[in-house]
């Protein structure tokens, strides 16, 4: 079908939550993407860091592929292999305890949620403004953006949201918190690494309180900074982790993983989804979280990383560089949402805008040099041609 005849589908049939770009891809591989017309594009965002292993790899086709033959669905009445397998994996290579499975970043964060309430009943929720947590209603509640609020109040009670600061965490959590929430980079909000000094007090904090310390790493996990989660560039070792986007390396499905403390709170009969944990997805994930754990890869997304911060902080319309690893953003003395569509249209540059002068750069932890060195050329071209915004 044409772009216009999908657009026509849109207005007539599709609820219009989301604000499409027009274009309509049809292929990709590895860090390019192709539309309809033929044209080629760099991806630098991989569908919000989740097809960070690039767009098709062949072992996750491979996994896909072998498994959607022999078994899709049987839901969690029952054993399935790569179920059990993944959650072993995603436990030993991080906190040690146990997983549970989900479809989404929305979902698990609504997984730790659930867990932190029943191990402290009726305990509140504090979470860190600044924050991005998913859309649900639990999720939502730990969201504190009046845009993304206001039109959905009254929103689920027991849920406080301070500044990311030592001092407002110390003083938020009590013998009645449930858990503190909160992502280590905060990546819709512009990527923004909290600081070493607030990881501690809020691990301080959940330690003397008896609280548990819940790590968001949905979109800075799985590789994406430069090691395979980004707590373990911290001192701060959280008592969960909930993570989602690349973990199917590119199918959906989110996991809450925990410390061995916190394993066993949630019982029969407490949580769970039809689809959560099957066997297809599964097989993704274990086929992602493998090709993402290698040593050499994580190496990669460190050198490509600095790379692709060096070239941007080189570009003179570019005033600071964020982030860290391959999940970067730049402050631009014009408008992002304006540079973002001429990248797109014009040099054929996939990226995103967090704000007025935020672009958001997420490309795949297999981009390669001459890729990053590209993707910066077309960049300079959209930013040289846009005009400044006074004031910046
Ligand atoms: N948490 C973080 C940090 C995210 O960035 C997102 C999505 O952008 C979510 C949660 C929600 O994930 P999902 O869209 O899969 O529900």
């Amino acid at each position: 079908m044409s772009l216009a005849e999908l657009q026509e589908l849109e207005r007539k049939a599709v609820v219009p939550s989301y604000a499409r770009f027009p274009v309509q891809f049809v292929r990709g591989e590895g860090t390019r993407l192709w539309d309809a017309e033929g044209n080629e594009y760099l991806d630098f965002l991989c569908g919000i860091s989740v097809t960070s292993l690039g767009h098709c790899h062949p072992r996750v086709v491979e996994a896909v592929r072998e498994q959607v033959g022999r078994l899709v669905h049987v839901g969690n009445l029952y054993y399935t292999e790569p179920a059990m397998r993944l959650s072993e994996r995603l436990a030993d290579s991080s906190l040690g305890g146990k997983a549970y499975l989900c479809n989404s970043g929305a979902e698990a964060n609504e997984a730790a949620i659930k867990l932190a309430r029943k191990a402290r009943p009726r305990g509140e929720i504090v979470s860190l403004l600044g924050a991005f947590h998913g859309r649900t209603y639990g999720a939502l509640s730990a969201t504190p953006q009046e845009s993304k609020q206001a039109p959905f109040a009254p929103l689920v009670p027991g849920f406080r949201a301070v500044p990311p600061e030592p001092a407002a965490i110390r003083a938020a959590v009590g013998e009645r918190t449930a858990a503190v929430i909160l992502e280590p980079i905060q990546g819709e909000t512009g990527v923004h690494a909290l600081g070493e000094e607030l990881l501690v007090a809020a691990r301080s904090a959940c330690d003397e309180h008896g609280a548990m310390l819940v790590f968001d790493e949905v979109q800075c996990g799985m590789g994406r900074t430069g090691t395979l989660w980004a707590y373990e560039q911290t001192g701060v070792k959280p008592d969960a982790i909930t993570a989602a986007k690349a973990l199917g390396g590119g199918l959906p499905i989110g996991a809450l993983v925990t410390s061995p403390t916190y394993g066993d709170v949630l019982q029969p009969g407490d949580h769970g989804s039809t689809f959560a944990g099957g066997p297809v997805v599964a097989r993704a994930a274990l086929a992602a979280l493998e090709l993402t754990e290698a040593p050499a890869l994580l190496e990669t997304v460190r050198e490509r990383g600095a790379q692709l911060a060096d070239g941007l902080g080189a570009l003179p319309q570019v005033l600071a560089v964020r982030g860290r690893g391959l999940m970067l953003a730049c402050e631009v003395e014009v408008s992002a949402s304006d540079a973002v569509r001429r990248a797109l249209l014009e040099e054929r540059l996939v990226l995103n805008a967090t704000g007025p002068s935020t672009i958001r750069l997420l490309p795949p932890l297999t981009v390669s040099a001459g890729e990053v060195d590209e993707a910066l050329a077309r960049l300079e071209r959209v930013l040289a041609a846009s005009p400044a915004v006074r004031g910046r």
